[in-house]
């Protein structure tokens, strides 16, 4: 078994569910009273959210980086970074450690090409929808990727997910916006499934809630997470 080193704590609310779920998935495989050898760095959000409002990249870049290489020194045998939005940082903080960084845009892929799924819809933190870093990586991987463009629904959608779901409020009117939103793109564009990209929005949206198919990047990330720790795939 591999151990994990996870970068954790943006928000802490999506961090319980890469704990849970992966020992749980280790444990449903595995059997008996496996879990997963895991290691968390959970990093305090309140002074990254505010770096991240100065856009001092550089130092989260920085801090990020140096929880990498003390997880590394700790013994994990690869790292996760468990929020979509920090993988803006992914190549950086790879540079500056020898064990693989498993991304999770690569995950998600994974399972949108399964179902042949190519034309998606991306939501996510106004960085992730606005920026290349997470787009470019699903379109290596294959992908046609959509994000909203206008910008009062990417300030929106952005600020449900820091003002409400990092802090575990799920609102009605809040999931009324993300459907509305979705259905609207789907008229006018050409989308096969849509991505939940930031590890939040999961807990706002269900495949229930959407007529074509939903990939959500922390059970994607998870389903891979589980996979390499028990080296049915490997480093
Ligand atoms: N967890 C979110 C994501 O997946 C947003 C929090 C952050 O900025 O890291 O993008």
């Amino acid at each position: 078994m591999k151990t994990i080193g996870i970068i954790g704590g943006m928000s802490y609310e999506s961090s319980i569910h890469y704990y849970e779920r992966i020992n749980k998935g280790v444990n449903e495989i595995a059997g008996g009273l496996t879990c997963a050898k895991l290691l968390i760095y959970n990093v305090n959000f309140e002074e990254i959210r505010k770096l991240m409002l100065d856009n001092d990249w550089d130092e989260i870049g920085k801090r990020l980086a140096s929880i990498a290489k003390t997880l590394e020194s700790v013994g994990a045998d690869y790292i996760v970074i468990a929020t979509n939005t920090m993988h803006k940082l992914a190549n950086f903080i790879q540079s500056k450690i020898n064990i693989p960084l498993i991304h999770i845009a690569d995950c998600v892929a994974d399972k949108c090409r399964e179902k042949n799924i190519l034309n998606v819809l991306l939501l996510g933190t106004k960085y992730t929808m606005v920026e290349d870093f997470l787009t470019n990586r699903l379109q290596e991987n294959g992908l046609n990727v959509i994000t909203p463009q206008k910008e009062e629904v990417i300030n929106e959608i952005d600020r449900i997910i820091f003002d409400e779901l990092c802090k575990g409020e799920i609102k009605e009117s809040s999931k009324k916006y993300y459907i509305n939103v979705i259905k609207e793109m789907i008229k006018e564009n050409k989308i096969e499934g849509i991505i939940l990209g930031c590890t939040e929005i999961e807990m706002l949206i269900k495949q229930d809630d959407i007529d074509i198919p939903v990939f959500d990047t922390t059970q994607s990330h998870i389903d891979a997470i589980i996979e390499y720790s028990l080296e049915r795939k490997l480093l």
